[in-house]
């Protein structure tokens, strides 16, 4: 069970050299879409330059349109992989089908579950049987209750190593793309023994605002952000607007640090 009353300690899930729960605040960081090597390498070396501890990368992309970039599909996949034999970094990468599995284990460290598909039960039982990481997003529209109890599926299929993600919810307001649920960090924390990390770039959509709901995430409790950054955001095949240029990513770095760097 995910509950604090049934495991009082933190559970630290680690992939690679990363480790999600513990003492530091991890940074896992890159690009929405992985869109060619060149663009996945050189975004891979800033983060990397700049301490993230994790290389996020979809390749296989839910998007509101069809007609949008759907992602590079196992091609991507086989990018992430390179760019980890190369940099030493782990990857996170979505997961949206079940008969994607076997790839995104071949070639990915950790499974994240979108959130879109939070609520999709056969993929959660199937990273549930997985010995892969999960992080778990919450759902556009879902409960703090329902996100642990969507955890709840994949820990009792025999996976208890999963990160949570609060990365926005809808609301009423339009300013921003999402409505940043921090309560929900704070309440998950005291919940469940699980790792909690925050998603400043969907939980904003708007790359202005990524620093300073970075620094809200480490204040707040989190035991980390997953971030999206890319080097020539204008030309991004996916959310370019909410991407952290590479100046702007060592930025977020130095005020992290007290964070990050914590024993
Ligand atoms: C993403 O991480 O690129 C993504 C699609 O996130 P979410 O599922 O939170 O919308
Ligand atoms: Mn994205």
């Amino acid at each position: 069970m995910v509950s604090r009353e049934v495991q009082a300690h933190d559970t630290v899930v680690r992939f690679g050299n990363a480790a999600v729960g513990g003492e530091k605040f991890a940074v896992i960081a890159g690009p929405c879409s992985v869109e060619s090597e060149e663009q996945l390498m050189s975004v891979a070396e800033v983060v990397k330059k700049h301490g993230a501890v994790a290389l996020r990368g979809g390749a296989y992309k839910p998007r509101t349109s069809p007609y949008d970039f759907q992602g590079m599909g196992v091609d991507g996949l086989k990018l992430l992989h390179k760019a980890k034999q190369q940099l030493g970094l782990p990857t996170v990468s979505e997961v949206m089908e079940v008969s994607q599995m076997d790839s995104m284990c071949e070639y990915v460290d950790c499974l994240q579950i979108g959130a879109r598909n939070m609520q999709n039960y056969a993929l959660l039982k199937a990273v549930g049987e997985s010995k892969k990481p999960v992080l778990l997003k919450r759902g556009l529209s879902a409960t703090i209750e329902e996100l642990l109890l969507a955890a709840e599926y994949i820990y009792d299929a025999g996976n208890p190593n999963i990160i949570l993600c609060e990365r926005g919810i809808r609301t009423y307001e339009t300013a921003t793309r999402n409505t940043l649920d921090l309560n929900a960090v704070a309440y998950l924390k005291q919940r469940t023994h699980l790792p909690v990390v925050v998603d400043p770039s969907h939980g904003t959509g708007v790359r202005e605002l990524v620093i300073p709901l970075s620094r809200a995430a480490a204040a707040v409790g989190a035991d980390g952000i997953i971030v999206e950054s890319h080097l020539n955001p204008c030309e991004a095949l996916s959310d370019g607007h909410q991407a952290l240029t590479g100046p702007m990513f060592k930025q977020l770095m130095q005020e992290l640090k007290p964070f990050v760097e914590a024993a």
